[in-house]
């Protein structure tokens, strides 16, 4: 029997469209969760969500196949520590002459890139201007491809420490970096003010910095109470805080303060280790960087004397994770990319690897963990029914050679395909 048109319409009005059904099929599939890979994987995608995973699913019937072979699928990637804004090619003097409007569409670029290697999630921890907070607003109403982005805004530190300006005489420096913000209430403050600007999390400097002018990389910045007060409110609101930390005395510090991620944690002792342990906090160890600032740094502008600096500590920074994972720390997979050219985070895999963990680890490092991390591990992290869809493929075993993350031929992000490379 034929329905009239008018009849069909209001039977149909009360049912909202059907997502599409996708099947993304490939040889192996790593889910996330450390167990050993599924052969002959199928990944069932409503929308945005996973349906289903498993070895060899029914796909039912008008689903779209996607076919990828002999590749292993994976979640999509989480790099915990970024800088979108941040250009490789423009450090130290240079980094001076670019505008805001300039970072912002170079953070543009580089969103496109990360997205396109395989990274779908990333936490951008500091940014001039809320540029960040403008790139992720600006990813997420679709009018730009880049990963989803937790954002700090501007990173709070001390008057002349690594977030501060330091590169300008008396005379011409006009104000202060944005984030500094100097003793418990005027850090507090910030944090508010960074919340009310539309900022994720809270970054700040611990301690000094490699690629600061003026300050030795260990030396303590932020104290015990600004860093408490700094975690108390952002807690208070929901959120976490990464403090930036190279030396023994500031990471301790940090974590006592109830900082909830440490990032580069280069000088980190056993008894930093203990408290991290004990206290449930993340180390974020950016063990990469270290061959691109010795070896391209000076063409790319670097300082004279953050040259010397990575010099002294980039080798003591890998020790540290060596003995850090070896004595049961959790470790997020973070690289600091912008100090290195964007679209290279896979590269930081192998270092991993070399300096103790298993491929397997290294992975989770960067999926189970990095969500974790995050707050986001029900969004994000692992492929299982429910979380989003964000897989990645790539075409060898990288339980093999965990360098087979260094070229992602398939990415997709909420259900939506953002790269697709013919086998
Ligand atoms: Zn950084």
């Amino acid at each position: 029997m034929v329905l009239p048109l008018v009849a069909l319409l209001l039977a149909a009005a009360p049912e909202p469209p059907k997502a599409a059904l996708v099947a993304v099929k490939a040889a192996r599939l790593i889910d996330g969760k450390g167990g050993a890979p599924l052969q002959n994987a199928v990944v069932l995608v409503e929308g945005e969500t996973i349906r289903a995973v498993g070895a060899g699913l029914a796909i039912p019937a008008g689903a779209r196949v996607i076919d990828l072979g002999g590749a292993t699928l994976l979640p999509g990637l989480i790099d915990a520590h970024v800088h979108l804004t941040g250009r490789a090619d423009m450090h130290g003097y240079r980094a001076l002459g670019i505008s805001l409007p300039k970072s912002t569409l170079d953070g543009a670029v580089n969103a496109r890139l990360t997205l396109q290697a395989g990274f779908t999630t990333v936490r951008n921890v500091g940014a001039d201007g809320f540029s960040d907070v403008a790139l992720r607003d600006t990813i997420n109403e679709g009018g730009l491809p880049g990963p989803r982005m937790l954002v700090s805004g501007p990173a709070l530190g001390i008057t002349g420490g690594h977030c501060d300006n330091n590169m300008l005489p008396f005379e011409a420096q006009g104000t202060p970096a944005e984030g500094v913000a100097d003793g418990p209430e005027a850090a507090r403050a910030a944090v508010r003010r960074n919340f009310k600007f539309g900022a994720d999390l809270i970054k700040i400097c611990a301690s000094g910095g490699v690629l600061s002018k003026g300050d030795a990389v260990g030396a303590p910045q932020y104290t015990i109470e600004e860093m408490t007060a700094i975690a108390a409110e952002a807690h208070r609101q929901g959120k976490r805080v990464a403090a930036h930390a190279h030396g023994t005395l500031s990471i301790k510090e940090a974590i006592q303060s109830g900082i909830d991620t440490i990032e580069h944690v280069s000088l980190i002792d056993d008894e930093g280790i203990r408290l991290a342990k004990e206290k449930g906090t993340f180390l974020v160890m950016d063990i990469y960087n270290d061959d691109y600032i010795l070896s391209e740094g000076e063409k790319a502008g670097f300082l004279p004397e953050s040259l010397e600096k990575e010099r002294a500590i980039g080798r003591l920074q890998r020790e540290s994770f060596q003995r850090a994972w070896k004595a049961g720390a959790k470790m997020a997979f973070g690289t600091d990319a912008g100090v290195y050219p964007h679209g290279d985070n896979a590269r930081q895999f192998a270092y991993m690897v070399q300096y103790g963990m298993t491929p397997m680890q290294a992975i989770q490092a960067a999926t189970r963990v990095g969500a974790e991390a995050l707050g986001l591990q029900d969004k994000v992290g692992t492929l299982e029914p429910g979380k989003l869809a964000d897989l990645i493929a790539v075409a060898k075993d990288p339980l093999a050679d965990v360098k087979a993350l260094e070229h992602v031929s398939f990415v997709m992000k909420g259900g939506a395909v953002e790269k697709s490379e013919s086998r």
